[in-house]
This record gives structure tokens, sequence and C-alpha cells, in this order.
């Protein structure tokens, strides 16, 4: 299972059956087909590395195991992960400074909705818990 201090890697698709079904179809024709001919009449700025492609489809169908951040993958040096370790923090959603947070700029570029998602799950829990401490 994939997962992460900031979220991320939790709703990964890396291993998501239908989408490595459909790289093995697009592989399986590149296979076939003389795709190299193809870089020939497009080439320059018009075209792009047959062989990086090749490599990307290969990529896909070779790494659809990942442990995610805590399981040590993630960006070496991440901020965010280093944060939470340090504060004991098992996910960030459960951190009480999460709002006021700026590490996370880092992915906010790519996924501008996460910080959102995060606050959302974050009262959810605390709704959770104040339900669980009445009953
Ligand atoms: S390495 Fe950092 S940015 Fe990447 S999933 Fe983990 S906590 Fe998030
Ligand atoms: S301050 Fe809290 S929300 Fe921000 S990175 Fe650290 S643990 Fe995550």
């Amino acid at each position: 299972m994939k997962e992460s201090y900031c979220g991320l890697c939790d709703q990964c698709q890396l291993d998501h059956p239908e989408f490595l079904e459909a790289v093995a179809t697009v592989k399986s024709f590149a296979d076939q087909f003389r795709i190299y001919w193809w870089g020939h009449c497009f080439w320059g700025d018009e075209g792009f590395s047959l062989p990086e492609f090749r490599r990307g489809l290969e990529w896909f169908l070779s790494h659809p195991e990942c442990p995610g951040c805590r399981g040590g993958r993630g960006l070496d040096r991440c901020p965010i992960r280093i944060c939470a370790i340090n504060r004991r923090c098992e996910h960030c959603y459960e951190c009480p400074d999460l709002a006021q947070c700026h590490r996370f700029k880092l992915i906010l570029e790519e996924y501008p909705d996460h910080k959102q998602h995060l606050l959302r799950l974050q009262e959810q829990n605390h709704g959770r818990k104040t339900i669980l401490k009445r009953g």
C-alpha cells in the first residue's frame, strides 16, 4: 500500500490495472509497428524521442509496485516528510499547524487543490473524534 505524509501517495494510481493494461496495449502496438520510421518523417521540434517513449512505456510496466514515501520512496530531502517525521506526525491532516503550513509550496503548483483536500480530511477527522468523545 502506498502511503505518504502529505497524502499524495495515498491517491497514487501508478498500479491502476486498466492504466497498465492500456500501456501494455500501446507497447504491443509499438513493438509491432515500425514506430522508428515515424521519427524519420517528423524530426526536429516537430517530433519527439521514440526510444524515450518506448522506455517510458516499459518504465510504467516495470514499476507498478511503490511503497510510497513512508516506505522509502519519494523526494530525497522533502521538507514535508522531514517535518512530519520530526513532529512524529503520521499524516499532515492530523497536524494542528496544517492551515498555516508553508511547506506545501512544492506540490501545490502541480496539485493546487491538495491542501484544501487535506483541510477537509482534517475537518472530517475532527468531527469523527468529537462524535466518539460524545459517545
Ligand atoms: S516525498 Fe514529500 S511530497 Fe512526496 S509524497 Fe512524500 S511527503 Fe509528499
Ligand atoms: S507543519 Fe504539519 S502540515 Fe506542515 S509539513 Fe509539518 S507535519 Fe505536515
